[in-house]
């Protein structure tokens, strides 16, 4: 039957995409060796290099954002190098499972789930690695299925405080635009991103931005790659080209939305996003539930992981309230699928929207016969209504 008005896309990712972004990508597609290329690809490459906040190098590959953990890995490092990398949630997991495939030897440092990644336990473990054997530590920004946040600046520090050479390699996939990221000032190494999350696209193209030193280090490694290597892709991106076929429309609908953010203002970005996580949070506690991020600080502005009471099937509750109030809301990944659902509060959104979309979730958990308390999106408003 069809459903009036329109669908809230409220999963963390991917995002919904602003008509002006679909208008861009809507246009002719053009010869990607023609003269009138250069000036899209020149414009994504440097404009990218703002979002990440680096001068160094940023790669792109038409590619969900699991194609750009594999450059990452395969540019880096060569067979059986080890890594380490911390367990924040389910795509950390899942990364690691990543390298081990395709012939690496990650080493996962457990996580609970319901925080960020640990640098005191990052550099213990790289003080114990005297021969320097590990070559790189792997951490996700936006733990996209928990709602966690790391703290990239100190997981630099942890490193360097073990005075070890490993890279520093980021996922942040999800934060990239919505959550402050700076690729220079942090000392990151490698940074994978991905088209669908904060920068409002729809999926199909990942990022690596990637320092100096990594790569110029990738002239040493010897894992086999060809489709990822960063170093056929330097001379052709120098005046804007591709060694391949790009993905030219998602191109187009880069660089509005690369306008766009700087049109706001990217802090201004962070901000919003900030306070949609605060508002949401506040709507969670009314509700007498709880975050799946459990520690102060880290919580995400991109989406929030909600725990359902034991017994209630989270999974049932997003098909009941998908039904009837035409919202998508996120699952709960492998340890804790049906236990959660995730609300995203992510790219091009703003208070009504999420009015509407806690609307959604309120009269969901009703409809399911969750036991909680109404007036969270009432107490969302109100934290919408006051400064902060
Ligand atoms: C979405 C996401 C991925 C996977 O990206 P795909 O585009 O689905 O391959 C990886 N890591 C994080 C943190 C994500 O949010």
């Amino acid at each position: 039957m069809r459903q009036a008005g329109r669908h809230f896309l409220q999963i963390p990712g991917p995002s919904a995409v602003p008509d002006r972004i679909l208008q861009a990508i809507g246009q002719q597609t053009i010869d990607h060796r023609g003269p009138d290329f250069a000036a899209v690809g020149k414009k994504a490459l440097e404009g990218m290099k703002s979002i990440f906040k680096t001068d160094q190098n940023v790669f792109i590959f038409p590619s969900s954002g699991t194609g750009g953990w594999e450059a990452a890995l395969v540019n880096t490092l060569s067979p059986g190098d080890k890594v380490l990398m911390f367990e924040t949630g389910h795509f950390a997991a899942l990364w690691s499972k990543t390298a081990r495939k395709i012939g690496f030897e990650p080493e996962l440092l457990e996580g609970d789930w319901r925080g960020g990644a640990e640098p005191d336990r990052i550099e213990a473990r790289l003080r114990a690695d005297t021969r320097h054997e590990i070559k790189a530590v792997c951490v996700v920004h936006n733990e996209t299925s928990t709602g966690s946040v790391s703290p990239i600046a100190e997981v630099r520090k942890a490193i360097d405080a073990a005075g070890h050479p490993c890279l520093l390699m980021v996922d942040s996939i999800s934060g990239l635009a919505s959550i402050d990221f700076r690729f220079d000032d942090w000392g990151v190494d490698v940074c994978v991103s991905g088209s669908q999350k904060g920068l409002m696209l729809p999926p199909g193209l990942s990022f690596n931005a990637v320092s100096a030193k990594a790569l110029e280090h990738a002239k040493t490694t010897t894992m086999p790659r060809s489709y990822w290597d960063w170093h056929d892709m330097v001379g052709p991106n120098a005046t804007g080209y591709f060694p391949y076929t790009p993905g030219t429309n998602l191109l187009y609908g880069l660089n509005e939305a690369i306008d766009m953010l700087h049109e706001e203002g990217l802090d201004n970005v962070f901000a919003r996003h900030a306070r949609h996580g605060a508002a949401t949070r506040a709507a969670v506690q009314a509700w007498g539930l709880e975050t799946l991020c459990a520690r102060q600080g880290q919580e995400s502005g991109v989406l929030t992981a909600v725990m359902l009471p034991d017994g209630h099937s989270a999974d049932a509750f997003r098909a009941t309230t998908l039904k009837h109030y035409d919202i998508s809301l996120g699952n709960g990944l492998s340890k804790v699928a049906d236990k959660v659902f995730r609300i995203g509060h992510l790219g091009d959104f703003n208070d009504l929207m999420l009015m509407a979309t806690l609307s959604g979730v309120e009269m969901g958990l009703a409809k399911t016969g969750i036991p909680h308390q109404s007036g969270g999106a009432q107490a969302a408003m109100e934290y919408l209504k006051t400064p902060h």
